[in-house]
């Protein structure tokens, strides 16, 4: 089957009706990368770079860092990419940062929260990714930010490395891009002053959502509980985009949810135009997309919303089996 799917890279990510959606791809190593090319995503919609801190026994060196995220722009061959600044903490642990024993990891110290408790931390990994992007835009964002006062420290961070790249004469990025993720509901009570701050923003859905329900996104017992395509959910997400249109802000979902392609039918039925899908998932939700007439779907969409379902789930995949999607 995924030779079928890469049969269809080059067709165009288009509607029925002729509405085009950014169809990206997630990676987090560089073995995922000509997967970008063989399944013919648009780029990389989410680089996790934590991967590379994982598997160190020490903090890699800036010159370290450098040359992998140089490795991931040579080996997109010009697609975008977005770089992710670490996500580490909570179940993902690095050998250089102290255990620390949390009753709720995945709310705990984590992500931006040790960034910046740990600046130099920051400041090392964006000096290599400027130095990395030079000649090439660089498209950043961070993680876990529950507050604009928290992404103005990053920004402010982010330009005292421009300024040193350029107190130094080093060549830099032809631009610099940057982006925040919404993964903490908090966030999205300041989306006016978050789509002036940013240039484009990310929904991390897996995280997100186990926030908005109070579920824990890695515990079996409550997996099938709540669903994501639950009208509350898709409520909250259809608002978040509209801010986003309404201020010209790019906003793509780069969580597991865009990867399937019911899921992906009710973001895009919500008006999201820009999902970022794990490597296998990019040719089953090219494909659904091709098929489907946006704007019928829309409607179909819209009308459940206000029913109170616990889902839209099975309304969905019925129409889906209508349509031949
Ligand atoms: C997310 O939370 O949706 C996300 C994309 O980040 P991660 O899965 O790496 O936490
Ligand atoms: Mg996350």
């Amino acid at each position: 089957q995924v030779a079928e799917y890469a049969s269809e890279k080059d067709l165009p990510v288009v509607t029925k009706d002729g509405q085009d959606i950014a169809l990206l791809m997630n990676a987090g190593l560089l073995v995922d990368l000509p997967t970008l090319h063989k399944m013919g995503a648009q780029g990389i919609g989410l680089y996790r770079t934590e991967f590379h801190f994982m598997v160190k026994d020490e903090l890699p060196r800036v010159t370290e860092q450098t040359s992998i995220y140089k490795q991931v722009l040579a080996e997109a061959a010009g697609k975008p990419v977005v770089f992710r600044t670490l996500d580490v903490g909570g179940d993902k642990e690095v050998p250089f940062l102290p255990k620390v024993k949390e009753e709720n990891p995945a709310m705990g110290w984590r992500a931006i929260r040790i960034a910046l408790d740990r600046p130099a931390l920051l400041r090392y990994q964006l000096r290599a990714l400027l130095t990395a992007s030079a000649g090439h835009p660089l498209n950043v964002m961070f993680p876990m930010i529950a507050e604009i006062v928290e992404l103005r420290r990053c920004k402010s961070i982010l330009r005292k490395e421009i300024d040193r790249l350029e107190k130094l004469g080093k060549e830099g990025p032809t631009v610099v891009n940057v982006g925040c993720m919404l993964e903490v509901p908090s966030l999205a009570w300041q989306m006016d002053l978050l789509v002036q701050e940013v240039d484009f923003v990310s929904i991390g859905s897996n995280d997100l959502m186990q926030f908005f329900f109070a579920c824990d996104r890695g515990n079996p017992q409550l997996a099938n509980r709540y669903d994501l395509l639950a009208p509350p959910v898709l409520n909250f997400l259809k608002s978040v985009v509209e801010k986003c249109h309404s201020a010209n802000v790019p906003v793509t979902l780069c969580g597991e949810m865009g990867g399937r392609p019911i899921e992906a039918m009710a973001l895009v039925a919500l008006g999201m135009r820009r999902l970022s899908v794990s490597p296998n998932a990019v040719g089953p939700v090219r494909r659904m997309l091709r098929t489907v007439d946006l704007k019928h779907l829309e409607k179909y969409v819209a009308d459940l919303m206000d029913t109170g379902l616990h889902s839209i789930r099975d309304s969905l995949i019925n129409y889906a089996k209508d349509h031949d999607i």
